[in-house]
């Protein structure tokens, strides 16, 4: 009998750093601010009443353009359009990463399959502000165009998603450009934003990753600040571009371990560890 008892605590103990482990994902925190916060709601309603301000202004200046890279010439009486990304822009998938954290889970292969289910459920709520600035700048005939890293085949369950929300899509023509929906529509967006300006003076780039600015967004950290905070680029943020906070992933974080998807868990963590400006406590 003791010796039975003995081999049940025994098993239970050795279940325990499975259990422990499950307490301690790197995603808790993240995850928990972006769902309860108020802190976090106040911030993406404020970034979308800036949009606003924005997109007053840029309506007024036909010299404006958020997109000068691949604005060309003769942009000032095009019609207008912004650009919005979509995950953690306009749609919120906290509940996916929420699953994460209660299946002791990463982003490893098997989420990402199980992302796909969640990409077709269609259920994703919208990120605070959003709705009300899409409607806002389609009341004043601006263009909305969703560039999203989404890939094509993910379009129509997105479009559901989207309608679902009560996001007026227009009938003749594409606002939802996803990855790969062209061979030249690659994760870099700047395809995408030229593809646009061929009849469009984009007035403001909203996103959560730098990606949605720019396409050197892959680089080294150091890499990553020399371009969102050059001299051309700095002034730009709060103006023409409109970020949204996301500390649940991005480039900001696979940046840290190099974009090595190979590593794992431990070395990823350890990587990011040695990032930290860490005080020595004299
Ligand atoms: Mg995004």
């Amino acid at each position: 009998m003791k010796k039975k008892l003995f081999t049940i605590m025994f098993s239970a103990l050795s279940f325990m750093p499975f259990f422990a482990h499950a307490n301690e994902s790197d995603y808790l925190y993240s995850t928990l601010w972006f769902q309860k916060a108020q802190e976090y709601k106040a911030n993406t309603l404020s970034q979308y009443k800036l949009a606003k301000l924005m997109l007053d202004k840029a309506i007024l200046d036909k010299s404006w353009s958020a997109a000068t890279s691949v604005q060309g010439k003769n942009y000032e009486n095009k019609p207008l359009a912004v650009v919005l990304d979509l995950d953690e822009t306009v749609i919120n998938n906290s509940p996916f990463s929420a699953k994460l954290i209660a299946d002791n889970k990463y982003y490893d292969d098997e989420a990402w399959n199980n992302w796909q289910k969640w990409v077709d459920a269609a259920i994703a709520p919208a990120i605070p502000g959003a709705l009300d600035f899409i409607k806002y700048a389609q009341e004043k005939n601006v263009t909305v165009f969703f560039v999203s890293n989404r890939i094509g085949t993910q379009e129509k369950a997105t479009r559901k998603n989207l309608l679902s929300l009560g996001i007026n899509l227009p009938k003749d023509i594409d606002t939802v450009l996803l990855k790969k929906e062209k061979k030249e529509w690659g994760s870099k967006k700047s395809t995408r934003r030229a593809h646009i300006t061929k009849n469009y003076r984009i007035a403001l780039l909203i996103g959560d990753n730098l990606g949605d600015f720019s396409d050197a967004y892959k680089g080294s950290l150091e890499d990553r600040d020399k371009i969102a905070f050059s001299k051309e680029n700095i002034n730009k943020w709060g103006e023409k571009w409109i970020i949204l906070p996301n500390p649940l992933y991005g480039s900001w974080e696979t940046s840290s371990y190099g974009s090595d998807y190979s590593l794992s868990r431990k070395d990823i963590r350890k990587k990011m560890i040695e990032k930290l400006d860490i005080w020595d406590g004299k």
